[in-house]
């Protein structure tokens, strides 16, 4: 059974036991919101930039990467919107002094609608058994009706609260539907107001002559000031697409949820360019081009949905978010934007400088539009890591905790270990890992028992042990150990490293997208 929704604190638990996450600052009693990757955790996080990167810029001619400085130009965020409209909108509770945003407060509230359609849902299946359509289910069963309209109705009168600015409406709305703080269980509530999220800061030495700037809050920005320097010198023909994964920063006022929502955390971002015009054809392709990216790593479909989005950003015709179930319900993994010429056409505005594209086809120049896909690679890795991590009960009646990552993202693909460290078994597994370490991320260890380094390593996430004992020394076998299955089976040594590649190999993996 996957770890359910109590069990979230079992996740961070697990991250920091075994070494993948760490607060920061935790000796200095840590600095909240922000986070530390350690031994293990840096390695999944790379596989999963790496298994990113090979998706969209390995395996497309047509979209090149970037690796854009974090600092820029502060004119860059008045062109961008930012200055003036990256704010989230936010209320105070006056008893317990605690700060929200109005729209979470509101959008949790659906959540717990949204969990009664599920168990309603998942009562009715058990009922109905094979037959049952959960989608007649919702549109016929009048009390799921009910909550479907409810919230529907909900999130579309906040869409339109926000979209209008109406501030006073959002906390009507909060006040309406009976929202009360979870930690006073108060419903007295401050006005709400707009917070800008980015972080200032300044370049330069001295006082008068230093300069505001401000750390990036979306890497995007760096992809479109460099839009026609890559298209030149990369000698781009519309549509193509530019790539790069880089930190950002938002100064979050809800700082929770672990590493769902950090102050700093990366994005891997693809700006793709189009004709005007073609958008909405691109930003579908794209939509489903991610999904099935996501569906490569073979968790089950379920746990992913797209949310159309009834509220727009200021710079798009067009949005959708990826969703996944993390253990705190459905959340945004991932955002789809056609974000028109808007960011093109401003910056040109700004700079003075023109940003357009001469299509030959058209013989015709025009500032293209834009088709954006922006996913966290911190919220990747926690929606990998909450879905993998497993507690089984075995035949015997005892347990073991395994983490059941894709075996291309696992940060160790096989550890090497001799049964006992006496009679030269020792020297004969290093020597094997000597030489699968060419190729592979693999592991040694002698420490313990070998029952107790199994139950380590499948608590690490790594897809093999391979097994040194002394019938190796004569026939130059091992044991091979499946995590998943816990199945056990001898193998030449010879044949280790292709058992391992065809596992791991990430083109086993992206050749299920197609
Ligand atoms: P949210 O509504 O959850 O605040 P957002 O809509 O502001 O997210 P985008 O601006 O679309 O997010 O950013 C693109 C992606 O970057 C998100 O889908 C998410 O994966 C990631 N992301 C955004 N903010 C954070 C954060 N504070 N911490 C970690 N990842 C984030």
């Amino acid at each position: 059974m996957a770890i359910q929704e109590d069990d979230f604190k079992r996740v961070i638990s697990h991250a920091k036991e075994y070494g993948f996450v760490f607060q920061s600052s935790e000796i200095y009693d840590g600095l909240s919101a922000v986070y530390d990757y350690a031994q293990q955790g840096v390695a999944l996080k790379n596989n999963i930039k790496d298994y990113w990167w090979r998706a969209m810029v390995q395996m497309n001619n047509h979209i090149v990467g970037i690796d854009s400085a974090i600092f820029m130009h502060p004119t860059i965020w008045k062109a961008s919107g930012h200055i003036d409209a990256f704010n989230d909108p936010l209320i105070d509770n006056k008893d317990s002094k605690k700060r929200y945003r109005a729209d979470v407060l509101i959008e949790d509230h659906v959540a717990k609608i949204e969990a009664k359609i599920e168990k309603e849902l998942a009562k009715a299946a058990k009922r109905f058994g094979d037959a049952f359509d959960p989608e007649q289910y919702k549109a016929t069963n009048e009390r799921v009706a009910g909550y479907v309209a409810s919230s529907k109705n909900i999130l579309a009168r906040m869409g339109d609260a926000l979209t209008a600015e109406d501030l006073q409406g959002v906390k009507s709305l909060i006040e309406e539907l009976g929202i009360v703080c979870p930690i006073s269980g108060s419903a007295n509530w401050t006005d709400v107001k707009q917070f800008n999220l980015m972080f200032g800061t300044k370049i330069g030495a001295s006082a008068d002559t230093a300069m505001d700037l401000y750390l990036r809050p979306e890497t995007a920005q760096g992809i479109f000031v460099n839009f026609l320097n890559v298209q030149k010198t990369g000698r781009m023909k519309i549509p193509f697409g530019i790539a790069q994964i880089g930190k950002a920063f938002r100064n979050e006022i809800v700082a929770r949820q672990f590493i769902f929502r950090q102050r700093e955390f990366e994005q891997m971002e693809l700006q793709f360019f189009v004709r005007p015009g073609t958008q909405k054809e691109w930003y579908e392709k794209w939509k489903e081009t991610r999904m099935k990216w996501h569906y490569s790593l073979g968790f089950s479909p379920d746990n992913y949905r797209f949310h159309d989005h009834d509220k727009l950003a200021h710079y798009a015709d067009a949005a959708a978010d990826i969703e996944f179930k993390f253990p705190f319900g459905f959340k945004e993994l991932e955002g789809i934007h056609s974000r028109t010429d808007f960011d093109l056409s401003s910056h040109e505005k700004y700079s003075g400088k023109k940003l357009q594209f001469f299509d030959p086809e058209l013989n015709e120049s025009y500032v293209p539009y834009v088709v954006e896909t922006s996913i966290g690679v911190d919220r990747m890795f926690l929606a990998i890591f909450s879905k993998a991590l497993e507690e089984e009960t075995l035949e015997n009646g005892s347990t073991r905790t395994v983490l059941k990552l894709p075996a291309v993202l696992a940060p160790t693909k096989a550890a090497i270990l001799p049964l006992v460290k006496k009679d030269g078994l020792s020297e004969l597994a290093q020597s094997i890992f000597e030489e699968l370490q060419w190729d592979f991320a693999v592991s040694y260890d002698e420490k313990d028992a070998v029952g107790r380094r199994y139950r380590r390593q499948d608590a690490l996430g790594t897809p093999f042990c391979i097994t040194v004992d002394h019938q190796t020394k004569e026939d130059q076998t091992v044991t091979i150990r499946h995590r998943d299955t816990m199945a056990q089976e001898r193998v030449a040594i010879s044949e280790l490293s292709q058992i391992i590649d065809r596992a791991v190999n990430v083109k086993h993996w992206l050749q299920k997208m197609k």
